[in-house]
């Protein structure tokens, strides 16, 4: 009557979660994500499943982020047929994503055939739009807090994970055992999101690590980005700032509407938001107003803060425009997406800056640029960084490693193993280290692709 989990994504590095829980037969799969960073990281998208995607029998998303779901359109692609369960602002947030995702896949695909700088020709796709809108019918909403069954005879429960919209942690019942999967896990003093729920008790944790080796700084976000964007505006450069659509894209249009109120920043400092998805996702905070911290004025603000760019055209016109100004685009770690071709436009100029804003996975070229790096490869080509490039150490939405201790501290009783997932190898094992000291519990960094019985 063994419950086994197999890893097949998410350990030793913060992309491509996927976890396999397997009992008599029956198959689930907990996220369904995209590896991301490095190449060969990314290479792993194109390796197929240890089985066929018609074996898996239910698939359960923690949240919406591509790493966790991005995976999706190409699991049905593949012949997956059933379920996908999410919390409602998840499920709207993939219905933003996921489309949008295949898109990027194909015009990547497609600039690589006319620039003939694919060593594939012709290069294609993993999955496009199509693909993706056929993925979404596969999305079944399930409230935070509400058992249910995904499967027969296994029970699931998301409770809050704080993070993003929709983000959840999910405690699994079957055959008797309890699997708490952490999710992404925000912090506490988050400006937009709440803070994650208490964790429930379980046999079996998987915990996320993205920042298993660091600590968040004192200071607020707003105290970061004052100063930044007093400086590049008082020597009329433009701001690029890297965002995820989901998430940090509001919390930083959020704090600019504080500064601009406190009279921090220039009133008149123009401010654009040059992601159709994120200006939808904008819009999805009003339709889930229990996910979030913002009242009916911090929405206002939300709203109100930039000009929202929708067309392409729209986009490229901006470049045509004098600093200073503040530039918000996708994606956060600048892998994709219309941020690209502001960076290849504004990097090679001194008057500008590049703010990062969260987490920048090895191997992007987000963390080329925190590293310092003299050029960013970007359409085949060398761009020199002559920007200033800041990086915000205060807006990450995912919780420090004290902050990872303290949620676990709150379970009754110890777990009987703790897996240590969702970080690069080093963040990994430091927390791995912690909470076999700490916490005097079992913990391990799982190999990818190996299983282990519970
Ligand atoms: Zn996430």
């Amino acid at each position: 009557m063994s419950v086994n989990i197999t890893f097949l994504g998410g350990t030793g590095t913060v992309t491509g979660s996927k976890y396999l829980v397997e009992h008599e037969g029956q198959r689930l799969l907990v996220d369904c994500g995209l590896f991301q960073g490095y190449k060969q990281l990314r290479l792993r998208n194109w390796t197929p499943l240890p089985m066929p995607a018609a074996d898996i029998d239910a698939v359960v998303l923690t949240h919406a982020h591509l790493d966790h779901s991005g995976y999706l359109p190409l699991l049905v692609k593949q012949g997956y047929k059933g379920r996908v369960y999410a919390t409602p602002a998840t499920c709207d947030l993939c219905r933003i994503l996921l489309p949008d995702s295949g898109h990027i896949q194909e015009e990547d695909a497609a600039f690589a055939n006319r620039k003939g700088y694919s060593k594939h020709s012709p290069a294609l796709p993993l999955y496009d739009k199509h693909d993706a809108l056929v993925s979404l019918n596969a999305l079944h909403a399930q409230a935070l807090g509400k058992t249910f069954s995904p499967l027969a005879g296994w029970k699931a429960t998301f409770s809050s994970a704080g993070h993003i919209l929709g983000a959840a942690s999910l405690l699994l019942e079957v055959a008797g055992r309890r699997l708490l999967f952490s999710g992404d896990l925000g912090r506490p003093d988050d400006l937009l999101m709440n803070a994650p729920d208490l964790p429930p008790d379980a046999d079996t944790v998987l915990i996320e690590s993205t920042y298993g080796n660091r600590e968040h700084p004192k200071e607020d976000v707003l105290a970061e980005l004052g100063p930044a964007l007093k400086r590049v505006s008082a020597r009329g450069g433009v701001a690029v700032i890297p965002v995820f659509a989901v998430g940090r894209a509001q919390a930083i249009l959020y704090a600019i509407a504080q500064l601009k109120a406190s009279g921090d920043i220039p009133h008149s400092l123009p401010v654009f938001l040059d992601s159709p998805m994120a200006v939808h996702t904008t819009d999805l905070y009003q339709h889930h107003p229990d996910a979030h911290k913002l009242d009916d004025d911090g929405l206002r603000a939300l709203k109100h803060v930039a000009t929202m760019i929708e067309t392409p055209e729209q986009s490229k016109a901006l470049a045509k425009r004098h600093g200073p100004m503040v530039i918000l685009a996708a994606s956060g770690m600048a892998t994709g997406g219309r941020v690209l071709h502001h960076l290849e436009h504004y990097l090679p100029n001194h008057h500008n800056m590049v703010i990062l804003t969260g987490y920048q996975a090895p191997g992007t070229r987000g963390a080329t640029l925190a590293e310092g790096g003299a050029f960013v490869r970007m359409h085949g080509q060398d761009i020199e960084v002559k920007a200033e490039v800041v990086q915000l150490q205060s807006s990450s939405a995912h919780a420090d490693a004290t902050q990872l201790l303290d949620w676990l501290k709150h379970m009754k009783h110890a777990p009987a193993q703790v897996y240590v997932v969702h970080g690069e190898l080093e963040a990994a094992d430091v927390l791995r280290q912690r909470i076999e000291r700490e916490l005097k519990w079992r913990a391990v960094v799982p190999e990818h692709g190996s299983t282990w019985p519970t």
